[in-house]
């Protein structure tokens, strides 16, 4: 059995930990830490402990976090958080993710499996692995990573804090490195087929859509769009491919995709 530790950090009212705007840290973390507890629910042998209140009412005191973790007897614990400089809007922008100075080989593996992959789920520049005297960090017994997943007092971040695709894909590739680190065996893999398709991340005018989609079906037979999930009142629009039967074949066109038009992309999986 693998125990998995997570957090979203603070709670909903807690002061300071807000956008200029007013929207609260939490909020974001949250829609984070759903995303990575739903992917890890489709793997066989793993336990979920979640250390937040799940209803943000409370912000459970970082002692009682890291207590419930150590008695638990977690395996990892990973925590989500956003960033913000000076709490009024900047430029400034990045990821970055901490492991405590003294921590083991562990955390730092884990680290540097997490990390590339929160900088290309969100889009954002990838501001370096960094150490730091973090409770989170300082007082788990267990491998531990801190995550956080851009400034949310920058202009250019909070567009991808405001998208719930993006926080989703976040705390789904946050799950991928632990999948990958613990060889996770996906539930009922023999009555089900897993399908691929790849997404792009999202383009948020109608013109730039219209152009993507038709660079796209250069490449592609089958191109589709929706409508992304969105905090934004601006609607934003991403592309997704037809269905590759591997995973190495939407691999390929995942890359194919990066590299000739510098898209964002992510693969999704689809259990049918
Ligand atoms: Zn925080």
């Amino acid at each position: 059995m693998t125990k998995i530790a997570y957090d979203a950090g603070h709670g909903m009212s807690t002061s300071g930990k807000r956008t200029p705007d007013g929207e609260r840290e939490w909020m974001f973390n949250n829609k984070v830490a759903i995303a990575f507890a739903d992917k890890l629910k489709q793997y066989e042998n793993v336990e979920l402990l979640r250390l937040d209140d799940p209803s943000g009412n409370r912000d459970v005191p970082l002692s009682e976090r890291t207590d419930k973790a150590n008695a638990w007897g977690a395996d990892v614990l990973i925590s989500f958080h956003h960033n913000a400089l000076a709490g009024s809007w900047g430029t400034h922008s990045g990821i970055e993710t901490y492991t405590h100075p003294q921590s083991s080989a562990a955390s730092k593996e884990i680290q540097r499996l997490i990390h590339p992959r929160i900088a290309l789920a969100m889009g954002l520049k990838d501001r370096e692995m960094k150490e730091a005297n973090f409770h989170m960090l300082r007082e788990s017994n267990m491998p531990s990573v801190l995550i956080e997943g851009g400034f949310m007092d920058s202009t250019i971040d909070i567009q991808a804090l405001r998208n719930d695709a993006k926080l989703k894909a976040q705390g789904e590739v946050a799950a991928q490195a632990l999948v990958n680190l613990f060889f996770l065996k996906p539930k009922n893999v023999s009555t089900t087929t897993s399908l691929y398709r790849v997404f792009t991340g999202t383009f948020n005018s109608s013109r730039s859509l219209a152009d993507a989609i038709e660079m796209a079906r250069r490449e592609f037979t089958w191109v589709f769009y929706e409508r992304a999930e969105s905090l934004d009142f601006n609607p934003t629009y991403r592309i997704f491919t037809g269905t590759f039967k591997t995973k190495a074949a939407a691999e390929e066109a995942k890359v194919k995709l990066q590299q000739k038009f510098g898209w964002i992309t992510y693969i999704r999986e689809e259990v049918i």
